[in-house]
């Protein structure tokens, strides 16, 4: 999948609707449209990478970016103390439908362990 055909891209460009929780130069955050919990919000970079196979050296602060985002959202959700879970799925045993790298973020429930 490439950025002309990327419906993440689509999401950043408001091509399609979102419900934005965050945004800035760098990254967006958005409410997962199908959630697995009472707080799912997906975070991604700006610039389209297809999966973390493809994230390269250069881009390892904005990998970090992701990460200290959700930590901020969880924050503001009110579910930093209760607990959370960041989550990138790789490729085909991980289940990743959309190839443009996005940080599950998931709580305000129990989350059970090991994931399916
Ligand atoms: P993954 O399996 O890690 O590739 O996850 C893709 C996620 O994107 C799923 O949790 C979907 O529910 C979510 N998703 C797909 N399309 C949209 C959309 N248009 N808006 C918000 N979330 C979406
Ligand atoms: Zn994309």
């Amino acid at each position: 999948m490439t950025e002309t055909n990327c419906i993440f891209c689509s999401i950043i460009k408001k091509e399609i609707p979102s419900k934005i929780v965050y945004e800035d130069e760098e990254v967006m955050a958005f409410e997962d449209i199908n959630p697995a919990a009472p707080v799912h919000i997906l975070i991604i970079p700006k610039q389209h990478i297809a999966t973390l196979n493809d994230l390269k050296e250069t881009e390892e602060k904005l990998a970090g970016k992701l990460l200290k985002t959700a930590a901020l959202i969880a924050k503001d959700k009110k579910i930093d103390q209760t607990g959370y879970r960041t989550i990138f799925n790789t490729n085909a045993n991980a289940g990743q439908v959309v190839f443009h790298i996005h940080l599950h973020l998931l709580g305000g429930r129990k989350l059970t362990w090991p994931p399916g």
